[in-house]
């Protein structure tokens, strides 16, 4: 049973080798303040980009290798991804293999932050995460803040051979890595090695990810994306663990060795990965909902107020 969390007071638990979180009604509201621990760095000096498209950089070494894009900023609240990102643009880091592409999605969300209401800023119309599929992107009929954003984004997207889509969430608790449900994604999470919870999860029901779009979401392709919920939204760890698995997914990937990037940017690796898989999803109807039984919370995979 997966049941997401966002606002509820209650975590997520794991027992009995099933994965229970909670998805509450809620839009954006939240019932719990969490103190923000890091400063939201002013990424305006990366606007420009460099590949026609604001907020996008690449790189290409040259050298035959994958196209990896790292993007940060999915939800315009979830700062620790643009931390890490903003860092690995500061340093400069070029590929010497194949193509690096970097991007910031949701900017227009990021700008709103008010520290005051530190949830509103996830999205400015509609969830960014939910609008990648052909059929909603081709939609003239459609627009919104995001749409527009995704479909300046499609393009380089849809080139990515790898993409890692950094994210966080609301509660604190341990990292997952949301593989989705194909064994690919399984294989890659695995491969990465951190961090020790894997979440094999299915799409949202409301719609698409940019995490399943196209070739990532068709076992046939050999294109390939993981989610990772790096901690709760505002916290220093969180920015430790994006930072780790950004070194860690650049690594495997190919496109780096390992020792271009700081040291201390890969954290100790987990013991052993544990591999969950989904089995049921319910909605709770409100934020008193209770478990029925004692469960120990050892995990999460929410993120804002609806989760991914
Ligand atoms: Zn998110």
């Amino acid at each position: 049973m997966l049941v997401w969390q966002s606002a509820l007071p209650n975590r997520q638990w794991l027992g009995g080798g099933r994965f229970y979180a909670v998805r509450t009604m809620q839009t954006t509201s939240s019932t719990t303040v969490q103190p923000i621990e890091v400063t939201f760095p002013d990424i305006s000096r990366w606007r420009a980009g460099n590949a026609g498209i604001r907020y996008v950089h690449t790189f290409d070494s040259g050298e035959a290798g994958p196209h990896v894009m790292l993007n940060a900023l999915t939800h315009g609240n979830e700062v620790c991804g643009a931390i890490a990102l903003d860092a690995l643009l500061g340093v400069q880091i070029r590929p010497r293999r194949g193509r690096l592409t970097v991007s910031f999605a949701n900017v227009d969300a990021y700008e709103r932050f008010d520290p005051t209401s530190p949830s509103a800023s996830r999205f400015v119309d509609q969830d960014f995460n939910r609008v990648w599929s052909a059929t909603v992107l081709d939609d003239a009929g459609r627009t919104s803040a995001e749409l527009r954003r995704a479909r300046e984004l499609r393009p380089v997207v849809a080139q990515a051979d790898l993409l890692l889509d950094l994210h966080s969430m609301h509660e604190g608790s341990q990292p997952p890595m949301l593989s989705g449900p194909l064994d690919k994604g399984i294989a890659l999470a695995r491969a990465i090695g951190a961090p020790a919870h894997v979440i094999v999860d299915e799409g949202h029901p409301e719609g698409v990810r940019m995490r399943d779009f196209g070739g990532f979401g068709d076992p046939a392709s050999r294109r390939n994306a993981l989610l990772i919920e790096c901690g709760q939204h505002w916290t220093q760890a969180s920015v430790g663990v994006a930072l780790d698995s950004v070194a860690r997914f650049l690594a495997h990937s190919g496109v780096l060795d390992a020792a271009d990037l700081p040291a201390d940017w890969l954290l100790p690796p987990p013991p052993a990965q544990q591999v969950i898989h989904v089995t049921d999803a319910i909605v709770a109807r409100s934020t008193d909902f209770r478990f029925a039984a004692a469960h120990t919370a050892s995990t999460s995979a929410a993120c804002g107020a609806r989760g991914r």
